[in-house]
């Protein structure tokens, strides 16, 4: 998996804020994200290991070790679900 970090994030969240790839939930810390140039679909998953936020996609760039849009889209569909389930504990 990939450690993201605020530094590597930062052209990956550019790109995803330009091309809004379409996220579906599967189950907690899994995602299908859509991509935005072609019809191909990507799970993304998370995990969180010592405090540092994880992540891993299927496209060839994450297996080179690079964050892509498609982890960035389903990191911000997981914080947004996050805090979805936290509202409604309280
Ligand atoms: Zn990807």
């Amino acid at each position: 998996m990939i450690r993201l970090t605020t530094e590597n994030t930062q052209n990956a969240i550019k790109r995803c804020k330009q091309l809004k790839p379409r996220v579906k939930y599967i189950k907690d810390r899994l995602f299908v994200v859509y991509s935005a140039n072609n019809s191909n679909v990507y799970h993304v998953n998370f995990d969180v290991s010592n405090g540092e936020k994880l992540g891993q996609c299927e496209c060839k760039a994450s297996e080179r070790g690079l964050v892509c849009y498609h982890l960035v889209a389903g990191a911000t569909a997981n914080i947004y679900r996050q805090g979805i389930n936290k509202a409604q504990k309280h």
